[in-house]
């Protein structure tokens, strides 16, 4: 009972301690809809909403250097055509994460974290997506303690949350049943968050697991 009790309130602390900003991308009922269509399409899976499970943290950096710059990257509701790595010709929803971390560690939420946002090929249906402002080289001290401290905050939150990977990773769990992607054309090569950054975030967060190449 009182183990419980010492649980519960150590849960509460954890959920609580953590300071996390409201700033909402835009995300009305159409970039729902679109993303409903990528989850049939890409995922041949016609759910009734797109609520997730998420099982996996993927770390990602936004390759710009500013925090509104990397919001508006995201603000779109659907996919702008300057992104021709990954658009198709018909509207596709624009990509998402639920969490942007600034340079000076602000934590900003964009969308519920258990909607499925467009960030990681192959596994967006399972996954929270967390974007750093900046690329290599720029990541701060700042960032990384952020990052630990809500990750930590996600795994409270969600026991259900077994993977913590760089985006660099994602084609690694192709070797798992977490992935998803029926077009096996549909790759890009991502490096993102980088290694230094990431190996910095595993040793501060050793008790989630990684994917299968490491
Ligand atoms: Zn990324």
């Amino acid at each position: 009972m009182i183990k419980t009790i010492l649980f519960l309130l150590i849960i509460t602390n954890i959920l609580h301690a953590l300071e996390i900003v409201q700033k909402p991308i835009d995300f009305s009922e159409h970039r729902k809809a679109l993303t409903l269509e990528y989850i049939q399409t890409h995922y041949g899976l016609s759910p009734q909403d797109i609520t997730i499970i998420p099982k996996v943290i993927v770390v990602h950096y936004t390759a710009i250097p500013t925090l509104q710059g990397s919001f508006e990257a995201f603000n779109n509701e659907e996919l702008p055509s300057s992104r021709s790595d990954i658009s198709s010709k018909h509207a596709t929803p624009n990509v998402s994460v639920a969490y942007l971390i600034d340079t000076n560690g602000t934590i900003y939420q964009l969308m519920p974290d258990n909607w499925m946002g467009r960030h990681v090929i192959g596994l967006n249906y399972n996954s929270i997506g967390i974007e750093n402002v900046g690329k290599l080289g720029t990541l701060s001290d700042k960032q990384l303690q952020a990052n630990v401290d809500l990750i930590n905050y996600l795994k409270a939150k969600y026991p259900t949350l077994k993977y913590l990977i760089p985006h660099s990773d994602y084609r690694c769990m192709e070797k798992t049943p977490l992935w998803l992607e029926k077009d096996a054309t549909y790759r890009t090569e991502k490096e993102d968050p980088g290694e230094p950054f990431m190996q910095s975030i595993y040793n501060k967060v050793p008790n989630l697991k990684k994917a299968p190449c490491r």
